[in-house]
Order: structure tokens, then sequence, then C-alpha cells
């Protein structure tokens, strides 16, 4: 890892963070989980990304918070980090090689075979149908595809496809459940918007939905919706919003006979709602949809509609 993505782990918003690890942040201020808490006396100082707790003394940036509350060292936290928020960090050992060479373009032509006949294990299987109950047809359009590596771990692979079909990333998800990482990308990946193939389906009066991270893409589809997903609510990076930008310019342009809407259902959370924010400035008439309260997420919703 180098400075450039160290530095892009602490600058992660510290309260974002807190709240991916399940602590409830209400005014920059947290149930301290270092010590017997039952008042908050854990605070956040946003401009400085910054926690301390006035009781027990803890305190530090976003890696620290990881490394103490989920009992990490330094690397695994921050690859705990760069996995809940796709953020892509090259293992050090490979990184004095390749960091000579200027960004290393993705080498689509080397993975492009494993999605011409995807083919899923046992444990994918299970992860995509027993547990999430996903369409198979979804699956075979998002042509996932499944991999044991050397340690025999199981891997789905995540083609991402620019809107020509182009292969122009690959996510690979670790289907053991808790392990760390649980994601990898191959060099050079550009793992943004997902599946932006589905632009060309649209439909005049298509409604667009708009989903955080390729799970509840899936979802989506499977519900029947047409769907792309961002990479991580925490993490909008400008080149995500750029994309979008140009997604909307685009279907505007022929939306005189389109008139395609935009909807989304945040997440029931603030990383959640402040997406939605973020996405509304992009495309304003985007539609904000509430979930249910007992469902964190639309794969959540999507998943108790079955029953
Ligand atoms: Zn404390």
């Amino acid at each position: 890892m180098d400075k450039f993505e160290l530095q892009k782990l602490r600058d992660l918003p510290i309260e974002g963070v807190a709240e991916r690890l399940g602590l409830t942040v209400k005014h920059h201020k947290a149930l301290c989980p270092f010590h017997a808490d039952s008042h908050p006396s854990l605070s956040f100082k946003v401009s400085k990304n910054t926690f301390r707790c006035f009781v027990c003394g803890a305190s530090g940036g976003t890696i620290d918070l990881v490394m103490r509350h989920l009992h990490l060292d330094f690397k695994e936290a921050c690859r705990w980090l760069a996995d809940e928020h796709n953020i892509i960090i090259v293992e050090s050992s490979k990184l004095k090689v390749e960091s000579c060479l200027p960004d290393k373009p993705f080498d689509a032509q080397r993975y492009e075979r494993f999605f011409e006949r995807p083919w899923l294990n046992e444990e994918a299987r299970r992860f995509l149908f027993d547990e999430r109950h996903l369409d198979e047809r979804v699956v075979r359009w998002c042509r996932l595809t499944s991999w044991k590596d050397k340690q025999g771990v199981p891997w789905l692979q995540i083609p991402y496809y620019d809107c020509e079909g182009k292969l122009v990333g690959v996510q690979n998800r670790n289907l053991v459940k808790g392990a760390i990482p649980r994601f990898r990308f191959p060099q050079g990946s550009q793992c943004g918007i997902y599946n932006l193939p589905i632009l060309n389906l649209l439909k005049p009066g298509d409604a667009l939905w708009i989903t955080e991270g390729c799970s509840d893409c899936w979802a989506m589809l499977s519900a029947g919706h047409k769907a792309i997903a961002i990479p991580s609510a925490t993490l909008l990076t400008k080149k995500d919003i750029e994309q979008l930008s140009i997604i909307n310019s685009q279907l505007s342009i022929v939306n005189c006979q389109l008139s395609i809407s935009y909807h989304m259902f945040p997440d029931r959370d603030e990383p959640g709602e402040r997406l939605f924010l973020q996405l509304k400035k992009v495309l304003p008439s985007l539609v904000h949809h509430q979930l249910p309260p007992d469902c964190k997420d639309f794969s959540d919703y999507y998943l108790t509609s079955l029953h």
C-alpha cells in the first residue's frame, strides 16, 4: 500500500466508518465500544476526522477505530476499510514491482474468457440462490462466475462492463463468510458504476434504479427493475459522479422520447441518506423511496417481500 492509498483510508469520513462498524452516531457522538458506556462519551471531530472517548481515553483516526473495534492489526484494518468502501489497495509486496510502471492498465483479454462460460460452484450457488434468492436470469445477465484460489478459497467473480459491453474491471468477492479480504480487484480494474449495459435496454418511460453495490443491484434486477449500482455510499468518487452526469446527459438527449426517471431506496443509515443527497445534485429528478423500518437495504427488503 502506498502513502496515497493510505491517505484515502484515513480520509474516509470517521462517522461513516463508525456506522459501518455498527455504532450509532448522533450529534457527533456514540456509545464508546471500548468501555462499558451507557451515555455516549465517544465524540467525533469531523474537522480532524478523529474520535476520542472522554471516559476511557481511546482516541485516533479511522484506522485506529477499526483496529481497536475489530481487534485487527494495522494491515488487516486497512484491508477491512478498503473492502467496506470498495477502495482498491495493492498489497505492498506487489506494489514495489508495479509502482515503477505508470498505472498499469486492466488486462481485459486475460479475464474476458472467464465470463464467456460462467460456472457457479457450490458456494456461489448457495450465496446467490439459497441466501439471496436471485433470479437465475439476472445471474446469467450479469455473467457471474466463480473460482477457487490456490488455498481453496471460493470467490465469486463479478465482471464490470462499460455501455458498449467492453470488460473494464473485475471484482472478486470472498464467499467465505466474514473472511478478510472480502473483495479483491485485479490490477487496473475500473469498478465504477455497475451494470452499465442495462442502459441500452431502457425503453420510453422506464424507471432506472440506482443502488449501492452490486448485491443490491442484483436484488433490484431480480425484482424486475432496471438498475445500475454505484460502488460505495461512503466514498462516491469524482469519477463516479462524472460517469453519472455523462449518463444523465446522454439519456437527456434522447429524453424527449425516452423520459427516463431515476429512483432510489437509500440505505436506512446516515451514509445512505448522504449518498442520496450527493446523487440528487447530479440527477436532480432522483426520487427518494423509503425502505420499511426493519430493512437496512434493498436486498433485505427484496428477501422479506418474497415471503
Ligand atoms: Zn470509552
